[in-house]
């Protein structure tokens, strides 16, 4: 058999056939280096298909037959074989993958804040950074659309330390601007997956050492309680609540949730999702207050819109409250404006 173009091979397996099970995994860990590297150790007949090694890579190739076609887009000659092959979908699909890609390349992104506020005074105690993406032709697309993807593409961790980073920076800057005897207060999304790496605590306080915030006052919003009773998890859990960090339950109510479990693993707040909000959901939502106080958990209430929203929620009892009807999320500076109008309001 002919040998393959080099550029189908990954640069690693080319050079290295001696890597174990793991390492190939691992090399192949996202779908492009995948049916690069599958494709290039199959074709080359460097690797016997019957070995285990060889199993496993085709197990691989087969599990991204379909990225195995789109593939070819990034092999400019095969573009059109590409397009004729994949839907529509496909077709985007991949684009706005290798768009992520790129956009990560030049950190194409922003981080946005919304204001966490306190339920009886309705001022500032902190805010909830969200990650944006201006895609150079399609303008904003949501973190919903485009976080799922890169879970897939393991860009994830990366790009969830940015923003953590980014929202450190910030909240440092803050606090030294805005002092309060509650110091100013920041929350940063965690994804499922990011939990499960065992080194996440680590990262995250070398990277709060780097920034001179008020001990305390960060947190991580997560989300799924399957994954925390995943034992990685639940360490990883553990260790960030160890260096300081609070966390917070996102999502509350959107799926099963044993309240007294999250009090005994880690969870400090719950956030009760919006969709009790839009459902006017107020005796359920009380319910939970109860509840979770009764455990010692602090509540916030999400998706705040109107006015009615927040004359109903105020005999509820929930801590703090979050939703456009006191900021939709905003760039810093915008933040910072909030931050002045309070203190002007107060004086
Ligand atoms: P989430 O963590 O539940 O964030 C709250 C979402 O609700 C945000 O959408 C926010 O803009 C929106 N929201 C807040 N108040 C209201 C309201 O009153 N009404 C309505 N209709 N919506 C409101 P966004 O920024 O589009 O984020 C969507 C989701 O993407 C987030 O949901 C979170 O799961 C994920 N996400 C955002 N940033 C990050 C990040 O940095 N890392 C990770 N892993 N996920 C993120
Ligand atoms: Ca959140
Ligand atoms: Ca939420």
């Amino acid at each position: 058999m002919d040998s393959p173009p080099s550029h189908y091979i990954h640069p690693k397996l080319r050079d290295d056939l001696t890597l174990s099970t793991a390492e190939i995994s691992h090399e192949l860990r996202t779908p492009l280096t995948s049916i690069r590297g599958a494709l290039g150790l199959l074709l080359s007949g460097k690797i016997n298909v019957h070995t285990e090694q060889g199993q496993h890579l085709l197990h691989i190739a087969a599990n991204n037959a379909d990225r195995l076609i789109r593939l070819t887009t990034t092999i400019e000659d095969d573009q059109m074989v590409a397009q004729s092959l994949l839907t529509a979908a496909g077709l985007a699909r991949l684009r706005l993958e290798k768009d992520l890609l790129q956009a990560w390349d030049s950190r194409d992104f922003a981080v946005y804040y919304q204001p966490i506020v306190c339920a009886k005074t309705h001022l500032i105690q902190g805010f909830e950074a969200l990650i944006r993406w201006q895609h150079p032709h399609r303008g904003f697309i949501s973190p919903a659309e485009f976080i799922p993807i890169a879970e897939e593409l393991h860009l994830i961790h990366d790009l969830g330390l940015w923003v953590f980073e980014q929202a450190c920076q910030q909240l440092a800057h803050w606090q030294a601007k805005f002092p309060r005897t509650a110091p100013l207060t920041m929350s940063v999304n965690l994804s499922p997956l990011q939990l499960l790496r065992s080194n996440l605590a680590h990262q995250v306080t070398a990277i709060i050492a780097q920034y001179p915030v008020a001990p305390g006052s960060l947190r991580v919003e997560i989300t799924e309680s399957t994954v925390i009773e995943n034992p990685i998890a639940i360490a990883t859990l553990q260790a960030l609540k160890a260096s300081g960090l609070q966390v917070y339950l996102d999502d509350f109510g959107t799926g099963y949730s044993c309240l007294a479990r999250l009090h005994e693993l880690a969870v400090d707040v719950l956030k009760i999702d919006r969709s009790f909000v839009v459902q006017e959901q107020w005796q359920m939502i009380r319910g939970i207050v109860e509840l979770a106080k009764s455990i010692g958990l602090t509540v916030i209430t999400e998706g705040v819109e109107t006015e009615n929203d927040v004359q109903q929620i105020a005999a509820l009892g929930c801590h703090a409250l979050q939703g456009y009807w006191f900021s939709k999320p905003v760039i810093a500076s915008q933040g910072e404006a909030l931050l002045h109008g309070q203190i002007q309001m107060a004086a």
